[in-house]
């Protein structure tokens, strides 16, 4: 076959369509394709996409409408219908931006080398494949440990040989005339053979089903999770919470102390050369959800009970958010004071002479005063501008001054405010 460029002839109509099912990856359907039309799959992916090497990549992650184009002309199955079924469906929904080059949070990788992957970057539950046969685009995401509908664990290996799980890879030839509707081939190990839907079925613990549910049911429909004590709050704001909590539960900076408490056993994948939640194993992703649960069980006191026995700074608890959602941050005020608070002491004309300042406008007095008052160093910053550690930094030369302090104009000014 000559080679062809991608799109630039007629679409070849295939005689058997099976359509996707329901969140089942584009790479798991393609290969159910293939079968149902008596080809291999890399034959048909030559037939369709021409020279374009798509399986020495993450298809289910970087087909783009090229790919898609082809495959709507091949089936009849719109191209943006085909693109919920690939992971960048999950922009706006578990993570702000597809990165087709890099890393995107809480998707599993797979670790390509060679057409192999070095890392269990697809998990699976035993009991879905047994009822039919599709790989799930939910089972990408390291946030998936547990299978909702059957309340059991997910793998993310051959229990047999403990390969990953290829199914592009499978030998189809092997298995062509044996594709049924509740059995396809590429739902057994590649290496091995083993059947996959045969793997052990264990009973996961039912507030991580619990979990497990209602954040699936978020990503797919609603977008909108509910946190104790504070409502409903939207997915990916919920989600950057719970990013750096597993965080700090398995591995995170300066919460040392927190592992201790909870006692996580972190384990990173096979091939793991970054470390990120997403290479962590699903045994400790399930150890870490679960240590998540309970404390949004008790929220927020559990979270502030938890930071203080732990001596977790406040800082840590807010470490690489962009943007921390405003409920997060209700949710920390307590442990403002965790760095006690300098008790600022006036005499009563003190007193006085601030607030004739601060009624003037005076931005240092309204500072100390609002700081005074109890107001939190994140809010004054807020209402006053600067920074919390100039605002920090404001009270320290305020206590540490001279008995002239309150006059106007006799300090220096807090420059970096
Ligand atoms: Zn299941
Ligand atoms: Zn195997």
């Amino acid at each position: 076959m000559t080679p062809h460029r991608l799109g630039a002839r007629a679409p070849v109509r295939l005689p058997v369509r099976p359509r996707p099912e329901p969140n089942e990856l584009l790479s798991s359907w393609l290969f159910r394709l293939a079968q149902a039309n008596t080809q291999k799959l890399h034959s048909l992916s030559r037939t369709l996409f021409g020279d374009r090497q798509i399986w020495n990549r993450d298809i289910d992650r970087l087909a783009g409408p090229e790919v898609l184009a082809a495959l709507e002309g091949a089936t009849g199955i719109r191209a943006t219908d085909l693109r919920v079924h690939t992971l960048p469906s999950f922009e706006g929904r578990v993570y702000d931006r597809h990165n087709a080059n890099g890393i995107t949070a809480w998707i599993l990788p797979l670790g390509i080398y060679h057409r192999t992957h070095r890392r269990h970057g697809l998990q699976y539950c035993p009991a879905c494949l047994k009822e039919r046969p599709a790989f799930l685009t939910l089972w990408r995401l390291s946030l998936s440990v547990v299978c909702p509908l059957h309340g059991c664990d997910l793998h993310e290996a051959c229990p047999a040989c403990g390969a990953p799980v290829i199914p592009f890879r499978v030998d189809a030839a092997a298995h062509l005339s044996k594709s049924l509707p509740t059995y396809s081939p590429h739902t057994c190990c590649f290496q091995c053979g083993f059947a996959l839907d045969r793997a052990p079925v264990t009973a996961a613990d039912p507030a991580l089903v619990a979990w497990q549910r209602t954040v699936h049911e978020a990503i797919i429909g609603s977008g909108m999770m509910t946190v104790r004590g504070v409502g409903a709050v939207p997915l990916l704001e919920y989600l950057s919470v719970a990013r750096l909590w597993l965080t700090l539960l398995t591995f995170g900076r300066r919460a040392e102390r927190l592992r201790e408490l909870v006692d996580v056993p972190v384990k990173l994948t096979t091939g793991a050369r970054g470390r990120s939640l997403d290479h962590l194993d699903v045994q400790t992703r399930r150890v870490a959800v679960l240590a998540f649960v309970t404390l949004l069980e008790g929220w927020p006191e559990r979270m502030v009970d938890w930071s203080r026995a732990a001596r977790i700074r406040r800082s840590t608890l807010l470490q690489d958010m962009a943007e921390p959602p405003g409920w997060y941050l209700d949710a920390l005020r307590p442990l403002e004071y965790v760095n006690p608070r300098r008790a600022l002491t006036f005499t009563l004309s003190d007193l006085a002479a601030l607030e004739a300042l601060a009624h003037a406008g005076d931005r240092r007095s309204l500072i100390l005063l609002a700081y005074h008052e109890g107001e939190s160093l994140r809010a004054i910053a807020r209402t006053y501008g600067g920074t919390t550690s100039g605002i920090r930094k404001t009270v320290t030369l305020f206590v540490a001054g001279s008995p002239r302090r309150i006059k106007a104009g006799t300090e220096r000014p807090d420059g970096d405010l």
